[in-house]
């Protein structure tokens, strides 16, 4: 395994983040014990040490369960969430170190960051999150984003350690521009010193038809980047170290390799409140005849999001 420094966050982290999507209630869905013991694969089979959740995955006990099986040292974990003011970033930290068993985080990120204007509407949070990086509570602060403006907010908003940003040869997924300016933007911020794990390397899994070509192009554009890939089973992980890591991953292993698609699935019981529409960044989704609906599955990139706004628990990626 390569393993690289965050930024100057001194955190040091393998070259494959482990993205816990996947294994959360709005896909896998995975019992704690299974995630566990596919994480624990991870770092003992592969040395992969880095793990990114979410408040919103709502699988902090996949964690838990992890450190019955190894060493809180033996990872770095990476949460996100959508805390705005003292009192929601106070709730969300206690929420993760309660809920996780540790008594540190390594990164707490603001999630889905759009513009250094959304993240001035976080600062009173984000000033909280200092504090506790102070008393060593917190190692490092940063955002996750799918904009163009998001990375390079970066730039106005001294705090931050670590940004999380899409990128993939397509471009599949960044809101307001195009790859070459994500690029450009992420090569600005990895050359302040900003600790970088990029996010969507499959696009949602619309590359995994191109996927040595995908992982090439993030070899090729960001040699030294992390990068954040969601797994579901230890052959995925095999795989993607294979891929990322070893490169021994050849074009002709991958015509033989059957890549299980996934799609956003939108139960009937829906009752129509369009939240979930007004959520989508990506424009995937619409209301017909007073239910929702996926209007093009080749533009959702499964960030959940809208699984968040559902108070009907109504979408899933299967
Ligand atoms: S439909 Fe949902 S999962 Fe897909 S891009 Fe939109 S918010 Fe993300
Ligand atoms: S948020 Fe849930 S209930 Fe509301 S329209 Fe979307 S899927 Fe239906």
């Amino acid at each position: 395994m390569q393993f690289t420094e965050l930024g100057t966050t001194g955190i040091r982290v393998s070259k494959i983040c482990f993205g816990s999507l996947t294994t959360s209630r709005l896909q896998k869905n995975f019992s704690a014990e299974e995630a566990a013991e596919l994480f624990a694969y991870a770092i003992k089979e592969h040395q992969i040490n880095f793990f990114d959740t979410a408040e919103l995955y709502g699988n902090y006990a996949h964690f838990r369960a992890l450190l019955n099986r190894v060493k809180r040292r033996e990872f770095v974990l990476s949460t996100k969430c959508y805390a705005y003011d003292r009192k929601t970033a106070q709730e969300s930290l206690e929420r993760a170190l309660t809920e996780v068993g540790t008594d540190y985080l390594d990164l707490m990120m603001l999630h889905e960051q759009e513009s250094e204007h959304t993240l001035r509407g976080h600062r009173e949070a984000i000033a909280y999150f200092l504090e506790q990086k102070q008393k060593g509570v917190i190692r490092g602060i940063g955002y996750s984003t799918h904009f163009v403006r998001g990375v390079k907010a970066a730039s106005t908003i001294p705090s931050m350690d670590v940004i999380h940003p899409l990128i993939n040869r397509r471009g599949i997924g960044i809101v307001d521009g195009e790859r070459m300016e994500m690029e450009e933007a992420i090569h600005e911020q990895i050359a302040r010193g900003i600790g970088c794990y990029l996010m969507k390397p499959l696009g949602g899994g619309h590359l995994l038809k191109e996927y040595p070509q995908a992982i090439s192009y993030l070899h090729e554009e960001f040699p030294d980047a992390v990068i954040a890939i969601g797994m579901q089973s230890k052959t995925e992980v095999d795989l993607n170290v294979r891929s990322i890591v070893d490169r021994t991953w050849t074009q002709s292993e991958q015509e033989r390799f059957h890549f299980q698609e996934k799609k956003l699935k939108i139960a009937d019981w829906c009752v129509g409140c369009g939240h979930c529409v007004e959520a989508c960044q990506q424009n995937a989704l619409g209301l017909r005849d007073g239910k929702a609906v996926v209007l093009d599955q080749s533009l959702c990139v499964r960030c959940g999001y809208c699984a968040k706004a559902c108070k009907e628990f109504c979408i899933k990626v299967v």
